[in-house]
Formats: C-alpha cells, sequence, structure tokens
C-alpha cells in the first residue's frame, strides 16, 4: 500500500527526509550534516557529491527508522537551500568544483560593477530581485570564467548547470543513467535569470551574464500535473517513487504553514528571519527594497506570487548576547533573564551590525542600544534584544501591506526562536495581529510533502490540508494602543539615532 508520502530537505548545513503520514503526520525524520568549506574570506563552498551521499543515507535511514519500504512511497517532494550552484558532467555525475553556496560573496565585485553602471534595481521589473551576490546568475558566471574547461565542455553538452533541487531530482531519476535535468519557478527565481512574469529563461538576461541556455534545466511547475520522473529501484528507496515537487526551501515553509492564498504570511525565526507574503496571482514589485518572487506553480494554473523580506539579525543577536556579553549561558536563557523585569525599560536595541537592510537600505548605520539609565539591568538588555526581532519584523509586514495593498490578519510562525512565548506574545503586541504557530514546526519539510501529496492525488485537496494543519499556540494583542504607538514611536527614534553612524573619513 502507498501510505507515506517522504520530504527530502537539503538545507544549508544538513539534509534531512521526512517520511509523512496520510494525515500528514510525521512518521520518521533522518538527518545528516555536512562540511561547510571556507576556501578564503567570504567565500562558502559545498561538495556536491557528499550532498548527494548525505540525501540517499537520510532517505535509507528514514525508511529503516519507520519500518517502510521505498514501495509504499506514493511520492516524494523537493526542498532545498536555494540559490546554492552546482555545474556538472550530466555524463558522469563529476561536478566541475564544489557548489558555490548563496551566502558565498565572491561575485560582490561584478555585482557592484553591474550596480554602478545601471543601479542595483535594474533587473527588478523582469526579475522582481536586486542585484545581489546571493543570486546564482553571477556565480554562473564567475564558474564559466573562472573553472578551466566548463565552456568548453558545455558546448559538448558534458556541463550543466543546476541548484540543489536540480542537482538531487537528477540524481535521484538516474543521475547518468537518464537523470531528468530540471527545476521548478520558487528556485528559477532566484537566478536572475528567469523572467518572473512568464517563467521562462530570458534571452537579454542569458546574455548578461553569459549563460548559454542549454546549461539550464527545464523549468517544470513546483506542483507538476505529471511527475518529473521516478526514482531509480537500485537508488535509495529501492523502488520506484514519482518525484512530484519542488520548492525553495522558504517558499516550502509559506506552504506548509498552508499559507495558499493571498494575504496568508508566514515569519521564520532563524539566526535571521525570513517574511514571506503570499500575493495570490498578482506580481506585486516592492516599492521598500522587498523581493517579489514565486510562491508555487501549480501545472496548468496560474503561478501564485509571494513577497518577501528578511531580518538580518534576529536569533544572531541571541547568540550575541551570549557568546561576546556572556549573559547567559545557552539561547533559551534568554527567556528567563527577559521575564526578571516587567517591560524593556524603554531600552531600545538596533542591532545594524553591518548596516539596515529591508526597508531601510542604509549602509552607513550601525547597532545601538538606546535609551540607557541607571535603571536599566541585564534584564531589560535581554527584553531590548527579543523586542528587536519584533519591531523589525513589524516593518517588514508594514512594508509588505503598503506594497501589496493586502490586509494580514495573522502570521505563522515557526523556526528556532518562537519556543519564546515572551517574544511571541510581544510580536503580537507590536503587530496588533494574532501570531499562531502550528503543533508541527518542520514546516519546511511539510511544504515539500504537501506539494508532492498534492500533485500526484494522495491528498484531494488543498482543503484537506488545511484540515491537517494544525494550530498548537495562538497569541493575542494584549498591549494598549498607546503603548504600542510610545513603543514604535521610540523604535523609530533609535532607529534614526544609527542612521549615518559610518562616515567616510
Ligand atoms: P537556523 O535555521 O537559522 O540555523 P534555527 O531555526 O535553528 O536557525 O534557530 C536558531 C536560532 O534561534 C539561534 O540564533 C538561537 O539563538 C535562537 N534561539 C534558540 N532558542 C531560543 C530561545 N528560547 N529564545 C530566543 N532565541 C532562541
Amino acid at each position: 500500500m502507498k501510505n507515506y508520502i517522504a520530504a527530502l530537505d537539503q538545507g544549508t548545513t544538513s539534509s534531512r527526509c521526512i517520511l509523512f503520514d496520510g494525515s500528514g503526520r510525521m512518521v520518521a525524520s533522518h538527518q545528516l550534516e555536512h562540511r561547510q568549506i571556507y576556501p578564503q574570506p567570504g567565500w562558502v563552498e559545498h561538495d556536491p557529491r557528499e550532498i548527494w551521499q548525505r540525501c540517499d543515507e537520510v532517505i535509507r535511514g528514514a525508511l529503516k527508522k519507520a519500518g517502510a519500504s521505498g514501495d509504499q512511497v506514493a511520492a516524494v517532494g523537493i526542498t532545498n537551500q536555494r540559490e546554492t550552484t552546482v555545474v556538472w558532467n550530466p555524463k558522469t555525475g563529476d561536478a566541475y568544483g564544489n557548489a558555490i553556496v548563496w551566502q558565498d560573496m565572491r561575485t560582490s565585485p561584478r555585482v557592484e560593477k553591474l550596480i554602478a553602471a545601471g543601479g542595483k534595481d535594474q533587473l527588478r521589473e523582469k526579475t522582481g530581485l536586486p542585484l545581489a551576490a546571493y543570486f546564482s546568475g553571477t556565480k554562473m558566471e564567475w564558474i564559466l570564467d573562472n573553472r578551466s574547461g566548463v565552456r568548453e565542455a558545455a558546448a559538448k553538452g558534458e556541463a550543466v548547470f543546476g541548484t540543489i533541487d536540480s542537482y538531487v531530482s537528477w540524481w535521484l531519476s538516474g543521475g547518468p543513467e537518464g537523470g531528468v535535468h530540471i527545476t521548478d519557478p520558487t528556485n528559477a527565481s532566484r537566478t536572475l535569470l528567469m523572467n518572473i512574469a512568464d517563467l521562462t529563461w530570458d534571452d537579454d538576461l542569458l546574455k548578461l551574464f553569459g549563460i548559454p541556455r542549454t546549461m539550464l534545466p527545464e523549468i517544470k511547475p513546483s506542483l507538476p500535473a505529471e511527475p518529473y520522473g521516478v526514482t531509480r529501484k537500485d537508488g535509495p528507496f529501492g523502488a520506484e517513487v514519482p518525484i512530484a515537487g519542488i520548492l525553495g526551501d522558504q517558499q516550502a515553509a509559506l506552504f506548509g504553514q498552508a499559507c495558499f492564498d493571498s494575504g496568508e504570511s508566514k515569519n521564520t525565526y532563524g539566526t535571521g528571519c525570513f517574511l514571506l507574503m503570499n500575493t495570490g496571482e498578482e506580481l506585486v514589485h516592492s516599492s521598500h527594497g522587498l523581493i517579489t518572487t514565486v510562491a508555487y506553480h501549480t501545472g496548468g494554473q496560474k503561478p501564485r506570487y509571494a513577497l518577501e523580506g528578511s531580518v538580518a539579525i534576529a536569533g544572531s543577536l541571541v547568540q550575541w548576547m551570549r557568546d561576546n556579553l556572556g549573559l547567559i549561558r545557552n539561547s533559551s536563557e534568554i527567556e528567563e533573564l527577559a521575564n526578571s523585569v516587567e517591560d524593556s525599560g524603554d531600552v531600545y536595541f538596533v542591532p545594524a551590525f553591518s548596516g539596515l537592510y529591508a526597508p531601510h537600505w542604509r549602509s552607513d548605520a550601525r547597532g545601538i542600544i538606546a535609551g540607557l539609565t541607571g535603571y536599566a539591568t541585564a534584564g531589560h538588555l535581554a527584553r531590548a534584544v527579543l523586542e528587536s526581532t519584533a519591531f523589525q519584523t513589524r516593518e517588514i509586514v508594514d512594508a509588505m501591506v503598503s506594497d501589496s495593498g493586502l490586509e494580514i490578519r495573522d502570521l505563522r510562525v515557526d523556526g528556532g526562536m518562537v519556543v519564546n512565548e515572551t517574544l511571541m506574545q510581544f510580536q503580537s503586541d507590536i503587530l496588533n495581529i494574532p501570531v499562531i504557530r502550528p503543533e508541527f514546526t518542520e514546516t519546511t519539510a511539510l511544504g515539500a510533502a504537501y506539494a508532492a501529496g498534492l500533485a500526484t492525488g494522495f491528498w484531494a485537496d488543498r482543503r484537506e490540508l488545511i484540515n491537517h494543519w494544525k494550530e498548537d499556540c495562538r497569541w493575542t494583542p494584549a498591549m494598549a494602543q498607546v503603548d504600542r504607538d510610545h513603543r514604535l514611536k521610540y523604535w523609530a527614534k533609535a532607529l534614526e539615532r544609527s542612521k549615518g553612524w559610518v562616515e567616510d573619513e
């Protein structure tokens, strides 16, 4: 009997396979880390072979833990670290060097040059993206220019590109023996090469970065009408399992939070925050420096879009308090310290350690702690640290509402910080909307499973998934409007004080 859906979640630090049953509950999970390779300051790489080996192992491990065989798996969905770029030989499976990871900044000089010539937003209309080294386009260009033989190999059909979803699905579907070379629009929308309106590779963009079209994967829907391919009997599933869903990690989390309709939004609170708002069939271009991205694309339907905004420093500020100030021994201790006082005592912490990002975009800003008096204690500082994440989230939410004209009625949350109830209550207070945490917070893997399960009819429709998605905790606003106004006013004041700190000397 086909009673499971598998999700393969290939992340920045680890790979994981989770098996879900028909009611959307986790049955088994297996996870393994891979090496982070730092060849030079600012460079970050992964070994593609190691990534595929870990994927292979975690699939076998999850099946073993569930006591299941691949024959029982109805379909597998893939979710992945976005933007990370691999080039490999489709005849042998050998990669041309390591994958260049999304965080890798080696192409910054090239990006700066492009910005100097035509501005940061010159590709925004077509791609939804500002120019930045994160995205795959300049990484591919760098590989073609710097790894000898790749261009020649490409001309012979012996070098192809892919983001991690492409690489993993190619191996899963047979690798050198008939593997499919595909990607989905959520991943392709992070390359700077895809036209976001019609979901096709764009000739002008390919020309700008010098990428031969033949090297790129075919863009298929995130939820395909027909599976992209099947896994091989001699592969990790030991059976022919349809590969039937691909979503980049943040879009997968949005899907796994059952945010299927416009206005529905999620925030993932990790070292940084990733906020995505579904804007439906409408392609909203941001005037606040947010990113326009594909939320998901179901075969035969119009694509659904999202606005995306991120907070650079969230959980990492808690780590900073632990490692640089030594006021707590582990991240979870911050809640007890914060609860040793009633409120922040009007202390505000703007963590602009390397400038302010969306929606301010001020590289001359630096971090400040404002409003200190002799009364302030470590407890107040702990509060201010937590509250800074909530204030920054509020700024992104405001920008999304203003860009889209949509209302956000509640915010669904996941990630490592959402165990912190003090933060979640303050988040609801400062947003003045409910904040909702689901029972199952591994929403990225769940989203990939939802996609594959929906695409293959394992789950009938989105309604069924909405019924599976279970709320665990809901925080509702309990702050008086005057108090909210006061805090927002002083946060804005602290922000002003942080700007213009760095001067050219
Ligand atoms: P990532 O996926 O970005 O590595 P996680 O989702 O695992 O991050 O979340 C880890 C982050 O959450 C760390 O930055 C850590 O400081 C923070 N964190 C963990 N527990 C708590 C807590 N109880 N309160 C506040 N922050 C926390």
